[in-house]
């Protein structure tokens, strides 16, 4: 698609050599891109009725000049102009900071428009901005760009008004008219003439509606695009097994499986039975039993003769899994390895060998798994873990070791809806949404540092029954520009309180592996007591006997990060306690709190923290895999997204969508993209 749009800026009236070099500098190189480029907001100058405006907001006035107004100077270039203005009914002051200059302009009688900040207590208003006269409709709503350099918001308006007017007629719409009147969505044409030069409020809503249901559809039909062609073009391999020795096992389990569980493992054993690839992304909340489900489709894989790998992202999560699988599959003739770094020389070519030849069925370990020269002989299933924070690109390397795996994903963090099906858009998703029952709700308590004593007393006293402590600290070791409590002064303090009778032990990423894993071993087998740690004990931990999980610092956390910390009690049969200690200053850091003590359901507090940090900082910045929209917001049009994930999914599989012409410019937008070659994303 070729078309005088994708020309330079140097062909809009107006624009000259410079001036094109800094709006390439801004991203802007093409008339396309100048037309593209949409309004971050809107100035409002309409004119509203005082009674109705709030304190301290923006609002225009029209009225008429009602007293002489007075000037006053404090030094030479100081200076404040006041005068009252009867606008409607409402006699209002209004005040000018050193604009001196329009002293003469108010005379009496004169009509006048005046936008500035409205102080409801005092009935003033501080002018910005004066016009003598009425102002004309089309300047009620003036549109802010964001520009950069030399070029200036007047300018900008000034090339995108030539653009326009010079380039308006090659505006094409991909979007077929069956479409736009399917959500009466204006033509792309009327869409950005509207963006740029609104007549009011509606018209804006109304462009943006188009542009946001674009935006979230053409992501969409890429995301869906780039799944059918995985699920097409990589030959997976269809697992065969007997269904009874799979059912034996599961009745085997020492507990019956939630109905959320069941639901589950039939959406990845029909997976692991299909000729396609399973790419599928398991959701559960903490202690929800993700990996029960985890093992019995490994054993599904291990039953149809193929190889099975698990990764995680820490060593001791990998011993910890590698414990609790052997336990549940050596019995049924699995036999299970755990490779991590520590594994070497001799023993490490002995473990590899054992893997060529298929005599080792499930490999446990970390990312080296995948990293590294290790070779299945017949891998069918690859189950990762705990890895929220796995862009697409780290996905695609893993579905592409082997000969086509079929892949599951197991999340740490209950992903809000609309990440999910952003970040994660080309994946099936299942989710355990239900708890295995009789589990007790684990008490969170929010208090202030100050209370540490009584918290230590309520320590005690759970040691006493027994029970076991976590104390987490932000920081490892002090800091002189953090004023927060750091894991080694920490340990320090409880050794001294607790050392008669308890062993407490200090955990954290700087220790060298095996001291971790000793250290992590003598906490499961209750040979410690408190164990004092950062947050490597954040992730997939379980250790049953513990009740208590002390966090200092508590706002120092996101949401979905003190959920995680709290999930490492409550996994056994005893009540749990979270005590959050915690002096926030920010609202937002106080809502938080407030959030963590009503509510243990992961799932609501990941919405919710979507909500306070937005998308960017949910994931963590670097690895969120999020796509970026120039107009739509996943949190406040996540009804948008629905619809047109629901609309992608159709069209992606609709005969029409592939064949038909009105279609073809909205295919070619998705060839275009590279997603229908399994390459990357742009
Ligand atoms: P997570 O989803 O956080 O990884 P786990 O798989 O570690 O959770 O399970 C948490 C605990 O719940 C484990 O001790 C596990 O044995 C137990 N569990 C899992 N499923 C059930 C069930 N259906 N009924 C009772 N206990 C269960
Ligand atoms: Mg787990």
């Amino acid at each position: 698609m070729t078309s005088i749009l994708d020309e330079s800026v140097i062909n809009v009236k107006g624009v000259g050599v410079e001036t094109e070099t800094a709006l390439k500098e801004m991203g802007l190189a093409t008339i396309h891109d100048l037309l593209d480029h949409i309004p971050y907001r809107y100035e409002d100058y309409r004119l509203k009725d005082l009674s109705e405006v709030k304190h301290e907001e923006r609002v225009t006035v029209q009225g008429k000049v009602h007293s002489e107004p007075s000037l006053m100077y404090f030094g030479k270039k100081k200076s404040r102009l006041t005068t009252r203005i009867l606008v409607d009914r409402y006699l209002i002051s209004a005040v000018f900071f050193n604009q001196p200059y329009h002293k003469t302009k108010l005379t009496l009688g004169t009509e006048v428009t005046l936008t500035g900040k409205w102080d409801q207590h005092r009935q003033t208003i501080t002018v910005s901005e004066m016009k003598v006269g009425e102002i004309e409709r089309q300047q009620e709503l003036k549109p802010l760009y964001h520009t950069k350099g030399e070029i200036t918001t007047k300018a900008l308006q000034r090339y995108i008004a030539n653009a326009f007017s010079q380039y308006e007629h090659e505006i094409i719409d991909y979007f077929p008219q069956s479409l736009r009147d399917r959500y009466k969505l204006f033509s792309k044409r009327e869409t950005l003439r509207l963006l740029h030069f609104p007549n009011n409020f509606e018209d804006v809503k109304q462009a943006r509606r188009r542009m946001v249901y674009e935006e979230f559809l053409l992501f969409q039909l890429k995301m869906q695009a780039l799944r059918k062609y995985e699920r097409e073009n990589s030959a997976g391999q269809a697992h065969e097994y007997d269904e009874k020795l799979l059912d034996a096992f599961i009745n085997g389990l020492p507990f019956s499986l939630t109905d959320a569980q069941k639901r589950v493992v039939c959406e990845i054993t029909t997976d692991l039975k299909s000729p396609y690839r399973m790419n599928r992304l398991l959701q559960g909340d903490v202690g929800s039993g993700k990996t029960v489900v985890a093992a019995i489709a490994l054993y599904a894989s291990y039953l149809s003769g193929f190889q099975g790998a698990l990764m995680v992202p820490t060593e001791i999560l990998a011993e910890q899994h590698t414990d609790s699988l052997k336990k549940l599959l050596e019995p049924f003739g699995v036999k299970v390895a755990l490779l991590t770094s520590s594994v070497k020389g001799k023993q490490r070519k002995l473990l590899l060998g054992e893997l060529a030849e298929g005599t080792i069925h499930l490999l446990i370990g970390t990312h080296a798994l995948i990293q590294e020269e290790v070779n299945f002989l017949r891998l069918g299933l690859v189950i990762t873990d705990e890895q929220h924070r796995f862009g697409v690109e780290q996905r695609r390397v893993l579905r592409e070791k082997g000969e086509a795996p079929d892949v599951l994903f197991m999340t740490a963090t209950p992903i809000p809806r609309t990440l999910a099906i952003t970040a994660f858009g080309e994946m099936d998703v299942s989710v355990i949404n239900e708890l295995p029952a009789g589990r007790k709700q684990i008490e969170t308590y929010w208090v202030k540092h100050s209370m540490l004593e009584r918290v230590i007393g309520f320590i005690e006293k759970e040691l006493k029954k027994g029970r076991q402590a976590y104390v987490i600290c932000p920081l490892i070791e002090e800091s002189e520009h953090l004023d927060v409590q750091n894991a080694i002064d920490v340990h320090s303090m409880l050794t001294h309180t607790f050392s008669t009778n308890y062993q407490v032990g200090l955990m954290h990423g700087r220790l060298p592996a095996d001291e971790k894993d000793q250290v992590m071993r003598a906490f499961s087998a209750n040979e410690v007591q408190i164990l004092v740690s950062t947050t490597v004990v954040e992730v997939g931990v379980n250790v049953p006997n513990a009740t208590i999980m002390v966090i200092y610092d508590a706002e120092r956390f996101g949401l979905s990060q003190l959920h995680q910390l709290r999930g490492r009690v409550g996994r056994g049969a005893e009540q749990s306690y979270c005590i959050l200690l915690a002096d926030p200053k920010s609202e937002t850091g106080k809502e938080r709190m407030r959030i963590m003590t009503e509510t243990n359901d992961g799932f609501e507090l990941s919405e919710k923290d979507l909500e306070l940090r937005g998308p960017g900082d949910f994931f963590g910045r670097k690895q969120s895999g999020l796509p970026e929209f120039k107009v739509a917001d996943m949190v406040h049009d996540y009804r948008a997204l629905e619809v047109a994930r629901q609309d992608a999914v159709q069209l992606i599989q609709s005969k029409a969508f592939w064949e038909v012409d009105e279609y073809r410019l909205l295919r070619e937008m998705v060839e275009a993209s590279g997603a229908l070659d399994g390459e990357k994303l742009d």
